[in-house]
């Protein structure tokens, strides 16, 4: 039906954006087979015909502070948070990106002085995304520059703090950690979906940051979005992205707002199965096989998460996580090279700020490679 092969676009977007362990493209190969959904039966709905003479400009909307923000892209984005209720959109700037790694370069490019005497410090509580700190510094541009853990931040000075909510990699609901004064805060939300966690309410925070990458799998598309109150940091932010790249590919927005507003509309139709209950049907069943396979080693333990009632689906549950933070509670010391000799592909604690004791695993590879996982793990003695 119609109603399938649109799920199905989507759905095989979501397992095909991750390679082996990672969702940064420094994974091995993948084959096609698995858990793929035969394209042939996706139908138009997600379909988009453009000529060459069409999104030539560089501009988009000259009426809005983010000048290269297609008008259908921010509709889309608009409408599904409506619909899944998990940020308000209201009063808010929405600024396009090159994913929402660029939204994150340009976010802290907003919130730091440009002629500080002394860069800003960038903190998150550890375990942190493995990609901030090495964004942080990679100019080492004296404008900003990565302090750490935020839980052991006390300097009394100005700092920007980024709470990742679910966090990669550990699946954890946070809030901001620092005690300080001087403090301005980023909200990775990339996995702040009905897929991966109960929804509780709708986000509300001065700067929020989502990704098609999370929320229906389209890395490959490399489009995020923040969602900016201020509109003074939403202008920095649109500097920074006109500065770096002058805009974001118009391709994408318009793709990525087709394929949002079929996920929005697979909600507002009422009478089928979702795009999210699909996907959260597939991580809840992923995680029971990944559970049970930890059980049976006994060498190590995953994160227990709370239970509770998501107020998009009116399901209760705990986390689903796009990854695995496995622990090893034997004597090994490098578990990323120990499960690497059991040909398990994972990244290792340390590059989260966290000790070798722990890897994350992706819950997001194809089925076969998953299930070869899960296997592989079961069987080690
Ligand atoms: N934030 C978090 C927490 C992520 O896990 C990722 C993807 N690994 C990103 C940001 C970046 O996503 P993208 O640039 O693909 O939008």
């Amino acid at each position: 039906t119609a109603q399938v092969s649109r799920k199905q676009v989507l759905l095989s977007s979501t397992t095909s954006f991750s390679r082996d362990d990672d969702d940064e493209p420094d994974g091995g190969d993948v084959d096609d087979d698995g858990a793929v959904i035969n394209l042939d039966q996706t139908g138009e709905e997600t379909t988009v015909v453009t000529s060459s003479w069409q999104f030539m400009s560089y501009f988009s909307d000259l009426n809005n502070i983010c000048w290269f923000l297609e008008p259908a892209f921010a509709s889309a984005v608009t409408r599904l948070h409506e619909v899944v209720g998990n940020a308000i959109t209201e009063g808010r700037h929405i600024v396009v990106g090159t994913g929402s790694s660029q939204l994150y370069h340009a976010a802290i490019y907003a919130l730091s002085p440009p002629d500080g005497l002394e860069p800003m410090n960038v903190v998150s509580a550890v375990p942190f995304y493995s990609s901030y700190d090495v964004m942080t510094d990679y100019l080492k541009s004296g404008v900003h520059k990565w302090a750490g853990d935020a839980y052991k931040f006390d300097k009394q000075k100005p700092y920007i703090e980024v709470v990742t909510s679910p966090n990669n990699p550990d699946g954890s609901i946070r809030e901001a950690v620092v005690n300080g004064d001087q403090g301005s805060l980023i909200y990775d939300l990339a996995y702040y979906w009905p897929q991966y966690t109960p929804i509780s309410t709708p986000a509300e925070y001065d700067i929020m940051l989502f990704t098609t990458s999370k929320c229906t799998g389209h890395a490959g598309i490399r489009i995020g979005w923040a969602l900016v109150k201020d509109r003074e940091i939403a202008k920095k932010m649109t500097k920074y992205i006109e500065i770096n790249t002058i805009g974001v590919s118009k391709d994408s927005q318009i793709r990525a707002a087709k394929i949002l507003e079929a996920v929005s509309g697979s909600v507002d139709d009422g009478n089928n199965e979702t795009f999210f209950d699909y996907s959260y049907e597939l991580m809840a069943k992923r995680w029971k096989e990944l559970r049970e396979a930890v059980n049976h080693t006994e060498l190590f333990s995953l994160p227990e998460f709370p239970v509770k009632t998501c107020s998009f689906s009116g399901r209760t549950f705990g986390q689903l996580p796009a990854f695995a933070w496995l622990k090893f509670n034997g004597k090994v010391d490098d578990c990323e090279s120990f499960l690497r000799d059991h040909k398990i592909i994972t990244r290792g604690g340390e590059r989260f700020g966290a000790s070798k004791k722990y890897v994350r695993a992706s819950m997001m590879s194809r089925e076969k490679e998953f299930r070869l996982f899960t296997k592989r793990l079961s069987e080690i003695k």
